[in-house]
């Protein structure tokens, strides 16, 4: 059943901060949907635990809250037994670059059929504003008094290493933007990261709404081409603060390319979803005796 806009509302009160950044992603992932015109019926969102969490009560679709860092895991659990669904991953920076790290890069290797899109606001905020896997070197957070003596991780630059097929970064202010790179992200066949500069303008003072409207550009809006690996590692070490070209922060998508998925290459699969195929003439005696 294709969907509106407003069939995605639920009646659940909102309790993110008042100008919180997630109130972009929440609109753009809802309008990237409504304009794919896909089936909402076969769309699942996994959210893990974070602020952006919360998105699980604030759209009216099949929702699946994990527990922490575990998106990825049940996101190929669910690809797995059917993997006609369209899967939708929302992590955290915490949840996806730290406690679920093990996860990040196995499942960007196998190339699962997904999108995971990373509310990046660089601090734990559900926990009210401890140093996370992504600040930067220098930042001052409940736990970092004296600044954070740590390098942050670069996720663009090892998803791309990782041999990811669909890497990309947005800042939502840039709404049509976001809208865009998500669908793109959404229609990709194989793993697409969608990396998102959120704003946590309550524990994070540095990086808020002025910092990146000063420093992004668009890199469709540029000559840059998304097919060549070694120059979308090159891009993703970019960060500058004058907002140009190879001074700035790049938004847009870093590389893409067309591999085969994880899902087309196992062969119980190709009957079709293992939630559709017969039981009937699967003889299970051989396994229940190696565990007898
Ligand atoms: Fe958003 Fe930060 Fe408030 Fe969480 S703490 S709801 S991330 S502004």
């Amino acid at each position: 059943m294709k969907v509106e806009l407003k069939q995605l509302q639920t009646p659940v009160k909102n309790l993110w901060c008042p100008g919180c950044g997630d109130f972009g992603i929440l609109t753009a992932i809802k309008r990237a949907v409504v304009e794919l015109g896909i089936d909402i019926e076969n769309v699942v969102f996994v959210m893990g635990i974070g602020c952006h969490g919360k998105m699980a009560n604030y759209i009216n679709a099949n929702t699946f809250k994990v527990i922490h860092g575990r998106v990825l895991p049940v996101a190929l659990g669910i690809k797995m037994a059917n993997h006609k669904l369209t899967v939708i991953g929302h992590s955290g920076d915490g949840d996806a670059y730290g406690i679920g790290m093990g996860h990040f890069p196995h499942a960007i290797r196998r190339n699962l059929d997904m999108t995971l899109i990373v509310h990046d606001n660089m601090v734990y905020g559900l926990t009210t504003g401890q140093v996370a896997p992504t600040s930067q070197k220098g930042y001052v957070s409940k736990t970092t008094p004296y600044g954070n003596i740590e390098n942050p991780i670069n996720p663009i630059a090892l998803a791309i290493a990782s041999g990811a097929t669909f890497v990309a970064r947005v800042f939502p202010s840039h709404l049509a933007h976001t809208i865009n790179v998500f669908k793109q992200a959404i229609q990709h066949r194989g793993f697409a990261l969608v990396d998102v500069l959120q704003v946590c303008h309550t524990f994070n003072k540095v990086n808020d709404y002025n910092y990146y409207k000063k420093r992004t550009y668009i890199l469709e809006e540029t000559d840059y081409q998304p097919n060549d690996r070694v120059e979308a590692f090159r891009k993703a070490l970019e960060w500058g603060d004058e907002g140009t070209p190879g001074n700035g922060i790049p938004v847009g998508i870093f590389y893409k390319e067309d591999q085969p998925t994880f899902e087309e290459q196992i062969p119980a699969l190709r009957n079709g979803p293992l939630a559709q195929q017969p039981l009937e003439n699967i003889n299970i005696d051989m396994l229940a005796e190696n565990f007898s």
